[in-house]
């Protein structure tokens, strides 16, 4: 066994892992157990947006393990009731489930869309429609739902009910509609997929799809909500409502919480016994839900990551103008994508070694999620090591291609 325990590890093999121990975090920053110091621009993959061990939470969690860590949801819990309201008083949605992870929400979402066609409006309507590209879990049903066959290999047979369409193709997804179809399922920004972002007129087209066929409309917000993209929650940029979607990751700034939420007339179709989760929501995960939500408008997080969002994308776009392995920088807000004309696997290990933690977005794209409190200085130090490495690249593709 070597020092991180990888070659005799008792574990799964499920993740490729770096070579490198984090033992703490604070703010933007994390330190190995070498003593190292990294700035972290993935979050835990957009999980820590109030950074790590933010004090707000960290209080609220603390004084939830003094009193009562766990009851079963047959009781009220005053915390799940107060972290509700709180999402339902921001959002356009009027009903929480609260779970455990992304892939629960989505199950719960799909679940939901069923139920409602078939139990409230008693049509039989079950089928799911999604699109390329996307990522929507890793149970059996969110990963049919997924638009990426390598998440489904080997995995055989898949549950019926899905189909994928090309994203921006209003041909084919018009054409996948049938008197089935129950829900479109759909991320604002495809963010597993390539930091790809939904064009505001495709997104209108299937919001008013949904409208025209009687469907449902369900926005993925596992990676894109809780302020990453400079809203609380992405569909806002857009000037829809889902009638469903979901949210994890940064729900629980580092606890592992995720919720399902939907509009008013949705909520008769989840009635005592359709649907549920021992651990959803428990006086813990909601404590620290409750407490984020609080953090992030007292301190009005989303509009900070908005403003940073801005300035780092300024910021790369004015320092690659020139790169010409650089092709495209986009993003929404803290969600920001380096579009490269090659993979970019080793660009992501040599940032590591310089101190920065950043992640891919598919093979040729490097994924930029920092936590929405980042400050100015921070994002000028991750776009210097960035360009730093990116011009070596230019100079080493060049070389070789001589
Ligand atoms: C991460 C992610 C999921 C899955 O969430 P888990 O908590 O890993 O189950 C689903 N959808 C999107 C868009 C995600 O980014």
């Amino acid at each position: 066994m070597n020092e991180h325990g990888t070659a005799a590890s008792s574990l799964f093999p499920t993740y490729a892992r770096f070579p490198v121990t984090l033992v703490k975090g604070e703010g933007s920053w994390l330190w190995d157990d070498q003593g190292n110091k990294y700035l972290d621009f993935m979050c835990g993959l957009a999980v820590t947006n109030l950074g790590h061990a933010p004090e707000q939470v960290k209080q609220a969690l603390v004084r939830q393990l003094d009193e009562l860590w766990h009851v079963s949801n047959l009781f009220h819990i005053p915390n799940q009731e107060v972290a509700a309201r709180l999402l339902t008083e921001h959002s356009c949605a009027d009903a929480v489930f609260f779970c455990n992870s992304g892939a629960e929400a989505n199950e719960a979402a799909i679940k939901l869309a069923r139920r409602y066609h078939q139990q409230v409006l008693k049509n039989g309507r079950h089928e799911i429609i999604t699109f390329s590209q996307s990522f929507h879990g890793r149970t059996l049903a969110t990963l049919t739902a997924t638009g990426q066959d390598k998440v489904k290999e080997g995995f055989q047979p898949l549950p019926p009910g899905f189909k994928t369409v090309p994203l921006h193709d209003e041909a084919a997804l018009e054409a996948a509609i049938s008197e089935h179809t129950a829900a479109i399922l759909i991320e604002t920004v495809q963010a597993e997929g390539g930091v790809n972002l939904v064009e505001p007129a495709f997104m209108h087209r299937v919001a008013k799809l949904c409208k025209e066929h009687g469907l449902l409309l369900i926005v993925d917000e596992i990676q894109t909500g809780m302020g990453r993209t400079g809203k609380l929650f992405s569909y806002e940029h857009y000037g829809i409502e889902p009638d469903i979607f979901t949210l994890a990751k940064g729900l629980g700034s580092g606890f592992p919480v995720g919720a399902m939420l939907a509009k008013a007339p949705l909520r008769e179709a989840f009635g005592p016994g359709s649907h549920g989760s021992t651990f959803g929501g428990t006086p813990l995960a909601t404590a620290v839900v409750k407490a984020t939500i609080e953090t992030m408008i007292s301190e009005a997080v989303v509009d900070q990551a908005a403003d940073a969002g801005q300035y780092l994308l300024a910021r790369l776009r004015d320092q690659l103008a020139d790169n010409p392995f650089v092709k495209e920088i986009r993003g929404l807000g803290l969600i920001v994508g380096i579009a490269c004309d090659g993979a970019v696997g080793d660009l992501v290990t040599a940032a590591r070694d310089r101190g920065l933690l950043v992640v891919t977005a598919g093979p040729q794209v490097i994924r930029l999620l920092p936590n929405l409190l980042v400050s100015r200085s921070e994002i000028d130090q991750a776009v210097d090591i960035l360009v730093g490495l990116l011009a070596e690249q230019t100079v080493t593709t060049r070389g070789s291609n001589a």
